[in-house]
């Protein structure tokens, strides 16, 4: 039986539970911690973003004054900390030129698309890391895919294996239920993480495995464990 994208995600929710949106969350905040997260771990973006703002006890200002290293030796935990300390460095330079505030609470009224475009001008705000922050601060309908994603779509045959990048988001985006993109992001990534692997994704305990070609395939090429024997 052909299921929908909702009734997919459904039985997500049912296998995992329905990830509740926890309402609206600091937006610049949101912006910098999802910076420090590219290419590391959850624990390392939460110590590398724990102590970059107790060194400067939260202060935007000082943030932007400072000398390069102590950013730097703030962040390294999280690794690529010398690439990463320019663009935390450059957005507060620019905010604080533009607006004469470090926030970025503006955004909220603004158009969803709006707003996406101007956090994506900023260096070191990518397709990913401008969507995360808006719809995890503002609960904006977007859905910034990561690798546990794209496999898993790739997977199910919602896009095309050749996508990436920008182009996985567009082809994406449009085929999340409305209202369901944060819910539907928190699902997919929890699923990557405990059955969808990269390597020997396990599809025999998979909720969706009939609406999966991949997991189908998967499945039906296991060869019993004595091959002679009758596949009772
Ligand atoms: S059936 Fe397997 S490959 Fe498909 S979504 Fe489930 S775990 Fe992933």
């Amino acid at each position: 039986m052909h299921m929908t994208i909702s009734e997919v995600f459904d039985d997500l929710y049912d296998h995992y539970e329905r990830p509740e949106h926890e309402g609206p969350d600091d937006m610049l905040g949101t912006l910098m911690r999802t910076i420090l997260s590219q290419n590391t771990t959850r624990s390392n973006t939460d110590r590398a973003f724990g102590r970059l703002l107790d060194r400067f006890d939260g202060d935007w200002d000082r943030m932007r004054r400072a000398d390069a290293e102590a950013i730097v030796d703030a962040i390294e935990v999280g690794g690529l900390a010398r690439q990463k300390t320019p663009w935390i460095q450059s957005i507060l330079e620019e905010l604080h030129e533009e607006r004469g505030e470090y926030s970025l609470e503006f955004l909220r009224d603004c158009d969803p698309e709006e707003a996406r475009a101007y956090l994506s001008n900023f260096k070191g705000v990518g397709p990913k890391t401008a969507r995360f922050t808006l719809m995890e601060a503002a609960g904006m309908p977007f859905f910034p895919m990561d690798t546990h994603i794209l496999r898993i779509c790739k997977r199910l045959d919602w896009i095309d294996e050749s996508l990436s990048g920008t182009k996985a988001h567009e082809a994406m985006e449009p085929r999340i239920p409305e209202g369901e993109h944060y819910a539907a992001h928190i699902v997919l990534v929890r699923h990557g993480r405990e059955l969808c692997h990269a390597r020997h994704p396990e599809c025999e305990l998979c909720p969706i495995l009939e609406q999966c070609p991949h997991g189908e395939d998967q499945t039906s090429s296991q060869t019993p464990c004595h091959p002679n024997e009758p596949n009772t």
